[in-house]
């Protein structure tokens, strides 16, 4: 439920309502913007009247919000949440790129893709030391070390550092050498991880589910929100559906769905929604078009011998084309991204 107050509600008007809605049995959050305060209510009777708070002072409109979500959701928060990581934020008037490899594999691979990264714009490295892999055969990961090897490089690039956590086991470790926490596609619907989540004060990456509606998306992130961690940005990454040619389908209408549902920053991922380096750069430039906060982009320095997902990583060289392509796309939908001068470097 959610308690719209009147612009002109005094403090002991709200108050009074806080009070009672406590009372009742809910947890209040409040969320005071520049012209008005709007108080989400979570939990208490599903049979609670909600005349009662209708006609106390100061109360302008009471909403049964019908979307089982509530802090995720425009209704109670209007105005775009801005996750803010060291000088930049994601969901403001820039685009933020986020790139680097699938998995980190060694000092030389995590040191030139981020130096390749960081040179063409991208703000955030990304690379998994803890990898959610289809088959336990598969290439799992360099744990610790590889959470080592791509701080360091980070550090020496100017990078943020963006990095899987797979399980509960895992927060405390991962949280002390990453920037932001991303949960992956398999994890969505992991509630224990998500509740955790919501206690730490990084900001999380949170991925849709292969099968997840965006309903359900939405609860993930509520889990982290009602945890208390208001940081939280949504990853569209593709999901399941009938198609075979691609690995996933890239849901890039789920940008603006969210946009209008929620008040989260919402970035695409066309390389998992894709899973093919040639269908990246046009999935990238369509979804910074649709007006994503973001992209997530895999970049290998020698993707064909990358130890995870090399098919659908690009060349250095073909993400800082890309690059240059957002430059040209962003600021005609009014978004900039990476303002400070690149070094030209010839392509053709
Ligand atoms: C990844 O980012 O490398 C990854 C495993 O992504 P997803 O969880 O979307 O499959
Ligand atoms: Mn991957």
């Amino acid at each position: 439920m959610v308690v719209v107050m009147q612009e002109r509600a005094a403090e002991d008007q709200i108050q009074h309502v806080i009070a009672t809605l406590v009372e009742k049995g809910f947890d209040v959050h409040r969320s005071t913007g520049q012209m008005r305060t709007v108080l989400g209510a979570v939990g208490g009777k599903r049979d609670f009247d909600k005349r009662l708070l209708e006609v106390m002072g100061g109360v302008q409109e009471v909403l049964r919000i019908t979307e089982p979500y509530k802090l995720a959701s425009r209704t109670f928060r209007p105005e775009p949440t801005v996750v803010s990581m060291g000088d930049f934020r994601i969901g403001g008037d820039e685009v933020i790129v986020m790139a680097g490899p699938c998995s980190a594999e060694t000092e030389e691979q995590v040191e030139a893709a981020a130096a390749a990264v960081a040179r063409a714009g991208a703000k955030v490295f990304r690379g998994g030391a803890f990898k959610p892999r289809s088959s336990p055969y598969s290439f799992q990961g360099l744990g610790e070390a590889g959470l080592q090897m791509m701080r360091t490089a980070c550090d020496r690039h100017k990078l943020k550092l963006v990095s899987e956590v797979m399980d509960v086991s895992q927060i405390e470790l991962v949280d002390r050498y990453a920037d932001m926490l991303q949960v992956g596609a398999r994890n969505m619907q992991n509630f224990t991880l998500l509740r955790e989540l919501g206690r730490t004060r990084k900001p999380v990456l949170l991925k849709r589910g292969i099968s997840a509606t965006i309903e359900e998306w939405l609860l993930s992130a509520e889990y982290i929100l009602s945890g208390g961690n208001p940081d939280v940005v949504l990853c569209e990454r593709g999901i399941r559906t009938f198609e075979s040619y691609t690995r996933n389908t890239l849901d890039i209408s789920a940008v603006p769905v969210i946009h209008k549902l929620s008040h989260l920053p919402i970035v695409a991922d066309p390389s998992h929604g894709t899973g093919r380096r040639d269908k990246v750069a046009p999935m990238a430039r369509a979804a910074v078009a649709a007006g994503a906060d973001g992209l997530i982009i895999e970049v290998h320095p020698d993707p064909d011998r990358a130890l995870s997902d090399g098919a659908q990583s690009v060349f250095p060289d073909q993400f800082e084309r890309l690059m240059a392509e957002l430059r040209i796309i962003a600021p005609a939908i009014g978004r900039s991204i990476c303002v400070e001068p690149v070094p030209h470097r010839a392509w053709a």
